[in-house]
């Protein structure tokens, strides 16, 4: 007989957005005329930049010609001339990360679990509450213990760390998802710290870095002195560049980050995650890394940034809302999610019946995403300016 994996009954028993799709289907099927507008799950909705496409649509007729036709790449960490575009990507805001540190994925979720695959059994996973729930289930899985730190209304949602406290492995997130708050520098050094001297390691996610506009917020862990030697940063060109339906992300294992065997022994995580991926992962299809280039590039940088803008005038409608009817919120500034605190007390499921019922729009309960999200809800600015704004005008004309 087989073994089940018994973990999974630990889990939640559904994922977040499968609850929130059921409501919405129940509403709907009551309600077919009703114009609903989502603003509850985080995909985006603005097109791939046309150097993206374009750069696609070429390496696709490479693909039916005999002479450039590729198979498997040989490495399976990704073509160099990608690797070396995220390189410089990462040297122009300031992180020192080299092309044989990074390896292409398929995107950042997968690699959020994935990495777990280098660690061993038993480490105790500290991740902040409240949070994206891919670092809490994946642990869950392996049999992980996780502890949480909490993000909270007194702390700005920044979690920090507690010395006493002491945590193999760390998920960070910055700019959070769901909180849309930011750790600083002087944050950062703390967890960096903190990691270094509990020789543990920080998963780090940046997977929103592209929407940070504040300049001494910092856009990489690897921006931080000795980050190199305790953390992994994990990003996506999902919010990026509008991948979420395309598939393409990396992954940076620095060379320095070294931790001890139980014989004592020095060992390279960066050996483990090729390892990992050679056995388990088979690349990134070519035509998408050649799309992946083009975001790097001057001209992909521009148009990737006009969605990039167009969104953040959705937060800021967002955001103007929610300070004309005294609503507590963060985020919206160096992310595409405000994170509000439900009014008249309700709880964030109330608030999302309460929302869906009166006025059809949808949003995220944070009781979701940790006990800490409890009584907060998140709103998303990835959809058209015309149903953000229109959203904002119910959203007012029913909390007035
Ligand atoms: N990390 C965070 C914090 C996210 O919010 C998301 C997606 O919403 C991801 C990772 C996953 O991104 P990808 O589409 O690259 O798998």
């Amino acid at each position: 007989m087989a073994k089940l994996n018994e973990n999974f009954s630990r889990l939640e028993k559904n994922y977040l957005f499968i609850d929130i799709a059921k409501k919405i289907k129940a509403y709907t099927a009551a309600h077919p005329d009703a114009k609903l507008i989502r603003m509850g799950i985080g995909d985006v909705t603005r097109p791939l930049a046309p150097v993206v496409v374009e750069a696609m649509e070429k390496a696709c007729r490479e693909m039916g010609v005999m002479e450039t036709f590729r198979g498997y790449e040989d490495s399976g960490a990704g073509y160099e001339f990608l690797r070396e575009a995220v390189s410089g990507y990462y040297k122009s805001f300031g992180a020192d990360v080299s092309p044989d540190e990074i390896r292409i994925s398929d995107g950042a979720k997968s690699d959020c679990g994935n990495i777990i695959d280098i660690f061993g059994a038993g480490n105790t996973v500290l991740v902040t509450d409240p949070a994206y729930p891919v670092y809490v289930d994946s642990n869950i899985m392996s049999g992980n213990t996780v502890i949480y730190a909490d993000s909270n209304e007194e702390n700005g949602f920044a979690a920090m760390p507690n010395p006493s406290v002491k945590a193999d492995l760390i998920y960070l997130c910055s700019p959070n998802n769901p909180t849309g708050s930011v750790y600083t520098a002087a944050q950062l050094k703390e967890w960096v710290d903190y990691a270094l001297s509990n020789n543990a390691v920080i998963i780090y996610d940046s997977a929103y870095e592209a929407f940070i506009t504040e300049k001494d917020i910092p856009r990489s862990i690897f921006c931080i002195e000795g980050a190199k030697r305790c953390a992994i940063e994990i990003c996506s060109l999902s919010k990026t560049a509008g991948f979420t339906g395309t598939r393409c992300g990396y992954t940076v294992v620095p060379n320095e980050l070294v931790q001890k065997d139980s014989a004592g022994n020095d060992v390279k995580l960066a050996d483990l995650w090729n390892r990992r991926e050679g056995s388990k992962f088979n690349g990134v299809s070519y035509p998408v890394q050649r799309g992946a280039e083009a975001v790097f590039t001057p001209e992909g940088q521009k148009q990737t940034h006009e969605a990039i803008d167009y969104y953040r005038e959705n937060a800021h409608m967002i955001a103007a809302a929610c300070d004309e009817l005294g609503i507590k919120y963060t985020g919206g500034v160096n992310s595409p999610y405000i994170w509000l605190k439900c009014p008249n007390g309700m709880g964030s499921w109330g608030f999302f019946d309460y929302l869906l019922n009166e006025i059809q729009v949808v949003g995220t309960p944070g009781a979701g995403f940790g006990k800490n999200g409890n009584g907060w809800f998140r709103l998303t600015a990835f959809g058209t300016h015309e149903a953000t704004a229109e959203a904002m005008e119910r959203l007012k004309k029913l909390l007035k």
